[in-house]
């Protein structure tokens, strides 16, 4: 079965220190499916944009064999738009705005065919719609959820319920702090944990990534690089690499999800170094599999 993306598509004005970017091609689900696209096919999403949205960006996509048959195009109606700037600290960025648009009514409805998908990825989207995704679903045995502050301010209720019926959640540590309430991030983790989801990842941004299993930590290294443009997607970039590699290898031992972990650090490193999605775009296995190794010898020691 293929691997299934629901999440945010729509068009993005970054300002980073270096490079300003307006009606950039962006959202969540748009980067995991580039970055899941290298490891497992096929792969779909479900989501929606206006028709204002250029036709270049769905052709980019197919070009990755990533499956439109869920995206609906609503005639008339503006895509979702989020803008933000980021600082000399590029872990730090400030939301600008972020226009709902056609999301405030969207409906998602899964194709039939995609309805035994047992390979979820929910992007960060409002928690009401990741609900409505999962109940279309027959039997989903592994569903890796994304969220945001955004959510977790507005809709925390809610996204607790979702919370329950994921096997992994990925989010990073000034969200894992909000969502907890706690700052310390081993007493959050163990919070979260017990919210439902059997495995935590908190991305660190530049400093890398925690993955919490039961009684186990793993701490991957972040890559260390000279160039970021445009950080980006780069927490969804992760989230395609993790799930994308574990859908290709159904193997599920804590040793195979810190791999996961890695190649999620590799595609995220990938989608830093150029701005919007240009860095997912253009890749080939051997590169990811290179830098795959370069991570490794980064931190092995005896
Ligand atoms: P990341 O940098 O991994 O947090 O992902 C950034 C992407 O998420 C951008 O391309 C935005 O279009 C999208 N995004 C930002 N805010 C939201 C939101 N509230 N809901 C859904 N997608 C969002």
């Amino acid at each position: 079965m293929g691997l299934l993306i629901v999440g945010s598509i729509g068009l993005d004005d970054i300002e980073t220190p270096f490079d300003k970017v307006t009606n950039a091609l962006g959202g969540s689900t748009t980067y995991i499916s580039l970055a899941a696209s290298y490891f497992s096919g096929p792969v779909s999403i479900v989501g929606v944009v206006g028709d204002d949205f250029p036709d270049e960006h769905l052709k980019m996509l197919e070009d990755h064999n990533v499956g439109l048959e869920g995206l609906q195009i609503v005639k008339g109606a503006q895509t979702f738009r989020y803008g933000c700037k980021y600082h000399y600290d590029l872990n730090v960025r400030d939301s600008l705005f972020t226009e709902l648009n056609v999301f405030e009514k969207f409906n998602p409805i899964i194709p039939d065919k995609e309805k035994k998908s047992s390979f979820v990825i929910l992007g960060n989207i409002a928690p009401q719609l990741q609900i409505n995704v999962l109940d279309q679903l027959e039997n989903p045995k592994f569903v890796v959820c994304d969220t945001m502050n955004f959510w977790i301010d507005r809709s925390k209720a809610d996204l607790i319920k979702v919370l329950k019926r994921v096997n992994v959640l990925i989010i990073n540590d000034s969200e894992a702090r909000l969502l907890s309430n706690e700052p310390n991030l081993i007493k959050a983790a163990k919070m979260i944990s017990e919210m439902g989801p059997k495995y935590l990842i908190i991305k660190k941004g530049e400093h890398g990534a925690l993955l919490f299993g039961e009684n186990t930590i793993f701490s991957a290294p972040a890559y260390p690089m000279e160039n970021i443009f445009d950080p980006t997607g780069a927490g969804d970039a992760f989230a395609g690499g993790f799930t994308g590699y574990l859908h290709k290898n159904m193997e599920f031992s804590f040793e195979n999800l810190k791999r996961a972990v890695v190649y999620g650090s590799v595609m995220a490193s990938f989608c830093v170094e150029k701005f919007s999605t240009k860095g997912l775009e253009n890749l080939s296995f051997l590169e990811i599999h290179n830098r795959y190794i370069e991570f490794r010898e980064l931190s092995s020691f005896n």
